[in-house]
């Protein structure tokens, strides 16, 4: 079994359409892949459409923007109801906050002499949640920089970097009830990821385990073997199941879909903890 439980689409800031992400999953030799978007559900209906008659599985979710002490961190949330409302509302927030921030750093790169613009991102972003991806393409696209990861240093889009605005981020402990209210499964995304600005101490992971976190998203791309070690105890300290996944972006970034994978025994936990969807399984 080949259980990949991260992977964006164009639904936010993944290049792939959920139909193509179906496609590349089965092609990567997966039997299993999740969708997760950031803050949105909107690509579930074309992905699950997509997986009919393939053998792959589907497991819906999303990866919501979530703060704590001034740090930002992503929670991981898997087959949820996506049509309770309260975990929907929150998402609502969140996504729509993005297109506020998104004009505001857009006017903050321009400010510092790239010319870039918001029609060029609307165009770039299409209907998907808009992001710091979608502007670092932008940027890109103008010269500024020659990739997309170039656009996250202090001098553009990076955490803390001069173009970076922030945007509603959910408080995580009121994200992991709102996701188990809505019958999901939290899990705590790249917690260990720290290139891209402070992580949060494990205080604050124990503290969300006892708010009813479900794992520790810790074979991941952004971690490095130590960082691994040291999740994977603190994850059975906590009694937390632990996933691997790829994080893929399409071309947006350089992983390959099943580029880290999750044990079939994890994944049997999240089934088992998950009431609010079921996967798909074409
Ligand atoms: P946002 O959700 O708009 O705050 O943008 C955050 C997203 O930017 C993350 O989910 C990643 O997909 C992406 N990102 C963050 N750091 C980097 C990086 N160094 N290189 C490429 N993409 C990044
Ligand atoms: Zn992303
Ligand atoms: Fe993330
Ligand atoms: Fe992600």
């Amino acid at each position: 079994m080949r259980i990949d439980l991260h992977a964006h689409s164009n639904a936010s800031d993944g290049t792939d359409s959920p139909t193509e992400l179906v496609a590349n999953a089965v092609a990567a030799g997966l039997d299993v892949v999740a969708l997760t978007d950031h803050d949105t559900v909107s690509g579930y209906r074309e992905a699950a459409a997509a997986v009919a008659g393939t053998g792959l599985t589907l497991v819906t979710g999303a990866e919501l923007s979530c703060r704590v002490d001034g740090i930002s961190m992503h929670l991981l949330a898997y087959l949820f109801d996506p049509a309770e409302r309260a975990f929907g509302a929150e998402r609502d927030l969140v996504r729509t906050d993005r297109f506020r921030r998104g004009r505001a750093i857009v006017e903050r790169c321009r400010e510092l002499g790239a010319p870039i613009d918001w029609e060029q991102v609307q165009r770039i972003a299409g209907q998907g949640s808009v992001g710091r991806p979608h502007i670092a393409s932008a940027l890109v696209e103008a010269g500024v920089v020659a990739t997309v990861s170039d656009a996250f240093t202090a001098d553009w889009l990076a955490n803390g970097g001069r173009a970076d605005v922030r945007k509603r981020e959910t408080d995580p402990a009121v994200a992991v009830r709102l996701v188990r209210a809505a019958g999901g499964v939290p899990v705590f995304a790249h917690p260990g990821a720290d290139k891209r600005g402070r992580t949060v101490p494990d205080q604050v992971i124990a503290d969300l385990a006892a708010a009813g976190l479900g794992g520790l998203e810790v074979d991941h791309v952004d971690h490095d073997e130590p960082t691994r070690a040291r999740l994977r105890g603190l994850a059975g300290e906590l009694g937390l199941f632990v996933t691997g996944s790829s994080d893929y972006h399409g071309s947006r970034k350089t992983v390959r879909l099943g580029e880290h994978t999750t044990d079939p025994a994890a994944y049997e936990e999240l089934l088992a903890q998950a009431t609010g969807a079921a996967p798909v399984t074409g």
